[in-house]
């Protein structure tokens, strides 16, 4: 697995030009230069160096970072901050054993047995029978949520789809730098890619179907053959590739928020703007993290707050009641911050329940 060390070139890269903090949504908060890409790789040299320590201060300006990666798009030199601050966490995590303790707790107990039991509530979809087979990354969410839409939708296709009991993506652990859970998460899944035989997989939710594309950076090198054989989607790459034309039962308005780990925007503009009766009005900013990335800040709440206001001001001024997203995360989070303005859906719960 990498570690800081590898991504010494990478840091070294940086030409201090500046441009991230016009794109970094944090910096544009705090107007701190330790909390945005330049700054953060200045700190870390001095770490690589020997010269500073990883300290908690410097550990709370990894964590503001929301791990959106708008700064990477900017980057004249091309640099993948997001690995890099991972790889940072990492390093911090091996030296603080409190951190092991969060850890812990996170993976048996907030996404290892509350996800357990909600399943029990939550029975699975029969899908019908086609030649061509798909496997469901459903994530912590499909505990929580049927996996109907996702059967009705990818069956309207002609495509069976096989929904096996995968665990947590491994996301959490991963943005905390808890690197070897994050490597349990991908043995389970390669385990079970093995058993069924089959190597395309499809997931609704942007946060999973980043952490399976990244499971090949990641991963042990003795994995690394086995998941570049693996084709990863998410389910709305299939809708638009099969030109499906839907139509809702009723006209309806929605805005829809664009979680920042979404790569396949256009495929989800395409259905947004081809679904027969949904007016699909788009909100300012609708690209910009909601805040929620990772999910390690919420002690950063007053920070937060001011991305979870903007984002809350911007949906309440397109006059759609209804907001879609696409990422469990950040569904939690717009939920949380709507004070009956809006409802927040995922889009293919609400695509599904209306056709
Ligand atoms: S945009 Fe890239 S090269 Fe420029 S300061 Fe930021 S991280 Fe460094
Ligand atoms: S990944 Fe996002 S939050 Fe982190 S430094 Fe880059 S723009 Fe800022």
């Amino acid at each position: 697995m990498k570690q800081l060390v590898d991504f010494k070139k990478e840091i070294h890269k940086c030409s201090k030009c500046g441009l991230c903090q016009a794109e970094c949504p944090i910096y544009k908060i705090t107007g701190n230069d330790c909390s945005v890409s330049r700054g953060q790789f200045i700190m870390l040299k001095g770490f690589l160096k020997g010269e500073l320590k990883l300290t908690k201060t410097i550990n709370r300006y990894l964590d503001l970072c929301l791990k959106c990666g708008a700064c990477t798009k900017f980057c004249p030199s091309g640099i993948d901050v997001v690995d890099i601050i991972i790889a940072a966490k990492s390093e911090y995590f091996k030296l603080h054993f409190f951190e092991k303790i969060k850890s812990f707790f996170q993976k048996y107990f907030v996404f290892g047995f509350i996800p357990n039991i909600a399943k029990f509530f939550r029975p699975k979809t029969k899908s019908k029978t086609f030649s061509k087979k798909i496997l469901y990354f459903g994530g912590c969410g499909s505990k929580f949520k049927s996996d109907k839409p996702v059967v009705k939708i990818l069956n309207s296709i002609e495509i069976e789809v096989i929904n096996p009991d995968f665990s947590c993506c491994g996301i959490p652990y991963f943005s905390r730098g808890d690197l070897k859970s994050f490597n349990d998460s991908i043995k389970k899944y390669i385990k079970i890619l093995k058993k069924y035989e089959i190597n395309k997989v499809v997931t609704t939710c942007a946060s999973c179907e980043k952490s399976l594309k990244d499971y090949v950076k990641w991963a042990e090198t003795s994995d690394r053959e086995f998941l570049k054989t693996i084709q990863v989607k998410n389910i709305y790459e299939y809708l638009k590739e099969s030109q499906v034309k839907l139509k809702l039962k009723m006209p309806t308005k929605i805005t829809y928020h664009k979680p920042c780990n979404i790569n396949n925007w256009k495929d989800i503009e395409w259905l947004l703007k081809n679904t027969e009766n949904l007016e699909y009005i788009e909100m300012k900013d609708f690209d910009k993290c909601c805040g929620l990335n990772g999910i390690s800040k919420i002690k950063e709440f007053k920070i937060l707050s001011q991305l979870f206001k903007e984002k809350q001001k911007n949906i309440i001024n397109t006059h759609s009641k209804r907001v879609l997203t696409s990422c469990l995360g950040c569904e939690i989070a717009l939920k949380a911050y709507s004070f009956g303005h809006y409802k927040t859906q995922d889009l293919l719960d609400f695509i599904s329940n209306r056709i």
